[in-house]
Order: structure tokens, then C-alpha cells, then sequence
């Protein structure tokens, strides 16, 4: 008989019931604080509030990135980086799962990504990680950030990655255990609204 390998990866599928079982995907009629409307609202602290969870996708997200030799010739004196409060979690997960030697997170204030403290990141390899890609801003404006730090970013991680999201890595290598299409649409031009779904307001 035939046994089946234990899958290391769990697949998109697995990964998208893991979020909807959580909470951190749900599927409806969403308007946003930008006016658009949705049929799919994310919220990620949800699923990694629960540390099997946070296990599950760190460990499955660590070995994506481990297929890459400029990873695995970084180790272990490499820097788990993310840009915010939802990249934390994943930044921790992800470093024990490598076996990676710090962790450091940028803020935002005034507009734009800082590193608050006083951080010599001169010739630290990185490994940029974030639960969640929308547009892909938030990751162009951390690869400026840890350049001008004097680091090197040799991966790019992230749970989620909306397709639509706008990324230029510089051909750094860049992986999600989910891309998700999504469609935002106007109000006027929105299916749900035609199909009378009652809609709900979001904040984020
Ligand atoms: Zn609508």
C-alpha cells in the first residue's frame, strides 16, 4: 500500500480554511474606509492569535524560504525584519523556524517606516516578512528603508499576497503561502450591491 508523504506545505486551500476557520477571512459584502466595496475582508491577528496556527503558517512560510541558497548561505547570522505590529508575530515564527539570530521591526509615524531605535543594520543579511500584502506599498517602501540602514534584503516573505499587489523587488526573491484575487469595486459598479447583500462598514 501506498502511503501518502506528509505534506510540508499545506497547500493554498488548506491555508485559506485555516484563515476562514479563524475569522481572519471572511467572505460578505465589505465597504472600506476608502469608499471601495469587497466581497473578501482580512484580518490576520486573528489567525495568529492561536500559536498552533501561527505555527502552521510560520513553519509552512519558512519553508518556502528556505528554497533559497541566499537564504540558507545567510543563516544563521540573519535578520528577521518586518515592517509593523502584523509582521511581529510572523517575524518571530519565521526566525525560529530558520534558526535566524535577531528580529527587528520597523513604525510608522509621520508618514513613513522608521526604525525607532538606534540600529546599526550595516551588513545584516534580512529576510523582509508581513502577513499580509495588499498593494504591495508597504514592502517597496521597507526595501528603501533597509537600504538606506546599509542592510541587504535576500528574501521576502509574506502569509498572504493580494494578486493585484504592485512589487518591485529589485529580482529579490519573494514568497506567500496564499495569493488571493480581489476585487474591489465602486459602489455603483459593485456585484453585491446589484445582488442587494447587506453591505457592512470595516475600518481597515
Ligand atoms: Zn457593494
Amino acid at each position: 500500500m501506498l502511503v501518502p508523504k506528509p505534506q510540508l506545505i499545506p497547500s493554498a486551500d488548506q491555508v485559506e480554511a485555516l484563515l476562514k476557520q479563524t475569522g481572519a477571512l471572511r467572505e460578505g459584502h465589505f465597504e472600506f474606509p476608502t469608499g471601495f466595496h469587497s466581497s473578501h475582508y482580512f484580518q490576520m491577528p486573528l489567525a495568529m492569535r492561536y500559536h498552533d496556527n501561527a505555527r502552521v503558517l510560520n513553519v509552512a512560510l519558512s519553508r518556502l524560504l528556505r528554497r533559497e541558497p541566499d537564504v540558507l548561505a545567510a543563516l544563521p547570522n540573519c535578520a528577521i525584519v518586518a515592517p509593523a505590529a502584523g509582521g511581529i508575530p510572523v517575524a518571530f515564527g519565521i526566525r525560529a523556524a530558520l534558526n535566524a539570530d535577531q528580529i527587528f521591526w520597523a513604525e510608522k509615524t509621520e508618514g513613513r517606516y522608521h526604525f525607532r531605535q538606534y540600529l546599526d543594520a550595516r551588513g545584516i543579511k534580512c529576510i523582509l516578512v508581513d502577513d499580509i500584502v495588499r498593494s504591495g506599498r508597504v514592502i517597496t517602501e521597507m526595501l528603501t528603508l533597509i537600504k538606506e540602514a546599509g542592510a541587504e534584503v535576500v528574501a521576502i516573505g509574506s502569509l498572504v499576497q493580494f494578486k493585484d499587489a504592485h512589487i518591485d523587488t529589485g529580482g529579490i526573491p519573494y514568497y506567500s503561502l496564499l495569493n488571493v484575487e480581489t476585487q474591489f469595486s465602486s459602489p455603483g459598479d459593485c456585484p453585491s450591491c446589484k445582488a442587494n447583500v447587506p453591505i457592512e462598514k470595516v475600518w481597515y
